[in-house]
């Protein structure tokens, strides 16, 4: 029997809707995968052996590069992470910690700044195209610098995180206008509660995908993923290069005497804000104990 290559696009009812060159299809995950506890997800690149016209069994799951728990979707490629220039103001910590999240799973992270049009969002930009991230800086309202991050989006599959109030449903909604309405409109089919929050949908948007779901409002943090001490500094991007010429191996870059990162960010190659993040997320990470330690 013929099988096809395919992505999951969408998981709803019991079903996995997987993308082919021969149409969309909407399967049932074989026993298998529950021996195994792998469940596919959204994003997952699988092979559909039909069974009728459009529907069809999901035989196997290629290999992932990386998958978020909530929202359940593998395969990410760039996680866009939307702050407000104002209202409300940027949290450097929460970014930061996301951000530092994102580089731990392999995810790109790239920023979107938005309400450009009630603030300039020059110093944020700034702070994060130093790190070495790309930064779009929009107004959805006034619809510029929209068509940049359209282009950033083809062949990618990308998610969004953003509080509330940072203008994240404005920003998809001028990103491509049916969208906000698609995803309110299942939103509204499934009601609020526990099953809302797990639809998850790729929307195809300027030739790539979406990952959103009704509630997807922020990534959530604190059950995401626990990165220590170790290795948090390798989540900060702009540390890289100076790691090496630190006096000390094991250097924590807190206080060390010879610490090439210190020296870095004294020499302003490193933003404040971002040295006070990692000190900050070193101290919570010190208090894991040894035994959380995945390596032990
Ligand atoms: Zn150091």
């Amino acid at each position: 029997m013929t099988e096809y290559e395919g992505l999951i696009v969408k998981a709803l009812g019991g079903f996995y809707y997987v993308r082919t060159q021969a149409g969309l299809f909407a399967c049932r995950a074989r026993g298998l995968f529950r021996k195994e506890e792998i469940s596919p997800y959204v994003g997952d690149r699988v092979t559909v052996e039909p069974t009728e016209e459009d529907r069809g069994f999901i035989t196997a799951i290629s290999p992932r590069k990386n998958h978020l728990i909530r929202p359940p979707v593998a395969n990410i490629d760039q996680l866009m992470m939307v702050v407000s220039t104002t209202q409300p103001k940027p949290n450097y910590l929460v970014l930061d910690k996301l951000i530092a999240v994102a580089e731990y799973k392999e995810i790109t992270p790239v920023l979107v700044v938005t309400k450009e049009d009630l603030e300039e969002g020059q110093e944020i930009a700034e702070i994060y195209r130093l790190a070495g991230y790309e930064v779009y800086t929009v107004s959805s309202t006034l619809g510029t610098g929209i068509e940049a991050v359209r282009k950033a989006l083809k062949g990618k599959i990308t998610a969004f995180t953003g509080n509330t109030g940072v203008g994240k449903s404005s920003l998809l909604n001028a990103l491509q206008p049916d969208l906000e309405l698609a995803t309110a409109h299942i939103s509204q089919k499934l009601g609020r509660g526990r099953h809302t929050t797990r639809h998850v949908e790729l929307y195809e948007v300027a030739g790539g995908y979406v990952a959103d779901t009704p509630g997807f409002s922020a990534v959530e943090l604190d059950s995401f993923e626990i990165i220590f001490k170790d290795q948090l500094q390798y989540c900060f991007k702009e540390f890289e290069e100076y790691i090496p010429s630190c006096r000390f191996t094991g250097c924590s870059h807190t206080k060390e005497k010879g610490c090439a990162v210190l020296q870095a960010a004294q020499e302003g190659k490193i933003a404040p804000s971002r040295l006070e993040s990692y000190h900050a997320m070193y101290e919570d990470a010190k208090k894991l104990n040894e035994w959380e330690h995945p390596s032990r």
